[in-house]
């Protein structure tokens, strides 16, 4: 029989209901999950932007991701922990899952935890950080995880806005084969933080010593030693009770806490493995993300358990002990589909291709990658490489999934080098002028990436405990209508693909790592000899981007020579370590004796970015003092 050929024309009807006949798609895709009361609305949307899925309808995450999996799948995997840290292996089938998730949920409980309240969980990629988010979804209370990443400053700021009952951390992670202790920073960050938690559960490796704070630090080992083989029963939840939070950066320096639902995130979610991921039930699902993102919320712990997948949870770096490391984790488990980081590929690309393929991959699928622009060597290296399928997909930490990709478990479709794919179903996807508020129809025109409301299932309900932010901040940014703004810019060609050109705010993406500009400069202007500081991202060959920061000293003398400037250059990176975490540390601090601005006063970071990457500035006619460009320009001359 002869495959018909993909013309697009299925997934475009499959499109077409999704925005068109929105409730009956939507109601067809929430039978992929449990649901303990049914529905009576599907969206209701009289109150926009907000918009509240599955009205009426009772459900549970943790019993959709485990629970309801028992009665078909018991003994298969669900969770499979490798540290090439540590050297651990540890497999989970769901039956085990299952209990230690029960026993994280009592111990929650009887730390005072209830249905709504938030506990943070600030881990490093440990089985254990998955029970603390699945027993929260089991007994109705929030979790905020903290990238494992940032530092004290980084985490008291969540800390208080998240106001969390319980911590749940741990003494160390591990990185590159060097410990890297948790609860000084932890300690740290409630001291400074205005709310302090009643309770923090402390999950000891065995990794570092840590000092331990009588009546407030529990232990995770004999509080589940006491709750061995207690019930605990899944809540039943409302659909639009909020199952989460997660920050993450924007154009300010106060990080957004994105607040998802339950019952529309499980629908997208399932869908989304079905239809763009193809993920079946009994398979392995390898998603190299961090807990800490939004990819490993939604592709290392929900979703592929959803799917009634095996997951697999690796702590390590790609390359070590060598380049062949995660190739031969989808020999051994048997991965079908897998999902990456361009960086992460571009780190790859450094070693021998020949590592990737040293392992039968015959299992593999496809890659995903996501989280930055997936340039086209990048792309071309790997595919070449894995002789395997990649597909790139395009979304935000407030989509939870994704925007743009290929719906390949629709119809195969044809991918494109540079662009995500089409319009992902669901997302009514507008390209619009950002000065005149007008939708731009035509193939090839550039406009801001937006989508028109009710944001689909799965999408951030609100800012967490700021509802005028989240209208504010989204969908109030473009004259004339009330869009959803990704904050992206875009084209799209004749055939529907989209190509993503970069941020049209502050927010820069270092090695798929989000990050706000104000948050560093923040940072930097802490340092008591800093008078002005302007942070910006520079291309960079293997992380996407670099922050580069540019900084008036106090004293100017303090630079004046090579010295000193490598000095206050290192006791600034060090500053920024310790309070945001050396994934916000600028790659380069230069020091200057005047900022360039408008008139008016604002930093022109566009105009100090297009210097750094040897591109023409623009327009600076709004310039206060040219002199200032030209510091810029000489300090980054490649004859510098
Ligand atoms: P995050 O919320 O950390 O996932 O970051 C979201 C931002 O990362 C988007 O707004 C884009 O700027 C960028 N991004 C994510 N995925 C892609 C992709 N596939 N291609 C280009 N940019 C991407």
């Amino acid at each position: 029989m002869q495959t018909p050929q993909a013309t697009g024309a299925h997934y475009a009807e499959f499109y077409r209901r999704s925005i068109e006949d929105r409730d009956a798609f939507w109601r067809e895709q929430a039978q992929l999950i449990d649901w303990h009361t049914p529905f009576t609305t599907v969206c209701e949307y009289g109150k926009p932007p907000f918009a509240n899925w599955f009205v009426g309808g009772t459900t549970n995450l943790c019993h959709n991701a485990v629970d309801r999996h028992l009665a078909t799948r018991a003994g298969q995997n669900a969770l499979v922990f490798v540290s090439t840290e540590t050297d651990e292996e540890r497999v989970y089938s769901f039956r085990e899952l299952h209990a230690e998730v029960q026993r994280m949920a009592a111990a929650l409980k009887t730390l005072g935890v209830k249905k709504g309240d938030r506990v943070l969980v600030y881990m490093p990629m440990i089985p254990e950080a998955a029970f603390a988010m699945l027993a929260c979804a089991r007994i109705g209370a929030l979790h905020s995880v903290v990238f494992g990443g940032f530092a004290s400053v980084s985490l008291a700021s969540r800390i208080d806005d998240a106001d969390p009952v319980v911590i749940v951390s741990a003494d160390a992670g591990s990185r590159g084969g060097k410990v890297v202790p948790y609860k000084p920073l932890l300690d740290e960050a409630i001291r400074l933080s205005s709310h302090k938690p009643a309770k923090v559960l402390m999950v000891d490796r065995g990794l570092v010593a840590f000092e331990r704070v009588a009546g407030r630090d529990e232990d995770w080992a004999s509080l589940r030693q006491r709750h061995l083989d207690e019930p605990v029963p899944c809540e039943w939840v409302e659909a639009t009770h909020p199952s989460y939070t997660l920050y993450t950066s924007g154009t300010t320096g106060r990080p957004k806490g994105v607040q998802r639902d339950t019952g529309g995130y499980a629908v997208a979610l399932a869908a989304s493995m079905k239809h763009i991921f193809c993920g079946r039930a009994g398979e392995t699902y390898f998603s190299t993300s961090d807990i800490g993102w939004v990819v490993g919320h939604s592709y290392i712990v929900y979703g592929p358990l959803i799917a009634g997948m095996a997951t697999i949870m690796y702590e390590g770096l790609p390359i070590r002990p060598d380049a062949a490391i995660w190739w031969s984790l989808v020999e051994k488990y048997k991965v079908t589909v897998m999902f990456s980081a361009p960086t992460a590929v571009r780190v790859l690309k450094k070693h021998d291709p020949a590592a990737l393929t040293r392992h039968d991959l015959s299992s593999l699928r496809t890659l995903f990658l996501a989280g930055e622009p997936l340039d086209e060597p990048t792309a071309r290296w790997i595919a070449d490489a894995l002789k395997k399928p990649i597909i790139d997909n395009y979304w935000q930490t407030e989509t939870g999934w994704p925007i743009l990709t290929l719906c390949n478990g629709i119809e195969p479709q044809r991918a494109k080098f540079g662009s995500p794919g089409r319009a992902v179903f669901g997302y009514d996807v507008k390209l619009i002028d950002e000065a005149t508020g007008q939708e731009l129809t035509g193939a090839n025109q550039k406009g801001v990436l937006a989508i028109e409301g009710p944001l689909p299932p799965g999408c951030m309900q609100t800012v967490w405990r700021d509802d005028a932010r989240f209208v504010e901040t989204y969908w109030k940014t473009i004259p004339g209508r009330m869009v959803y703004s990704t904050f992206d810019w875009g084209i799209r060609d004749e055939e529907g693909y989209y190509f993503i050109l970069g941020r049209t705010d502050d927010v820069i993406n270092v090695a798929g790592h989000r990050l706000g500009t104000r948050e560093i400069e923040e940072s930097i202007a802490s340092h008591p000899n800093v008078a002005e500081v302007a942070v910006v991202g520079v291309a960079d060959t293997l992380k996407g981007q670099v922050a580069m920061a540019f900084a008036v000293l106090k004293d100017g003398a303090k630079a004046a020579t090579p010295e000193l400037a490598l000095k206050h250059e290192g006791e600034i990176m060090k500053l920024v370590d310790e309070q945001l975490g050396a994934v916000a540390r600028p790659a380069r601090v230069r020091f200057v004796t005047v900022l360039p601005k408008t008139r008016s006063g604002k930093l022109l970071r566009r105009a100090i970015q297009a210097v750094c990457e040897q591109r023409d500035p623009g327009d600076l006619t709004t310039i206060e003092d040219p002199s200032a460009l030209q510091q810029i320009v000489k300090l980054v001359s490649p004859a510098a």
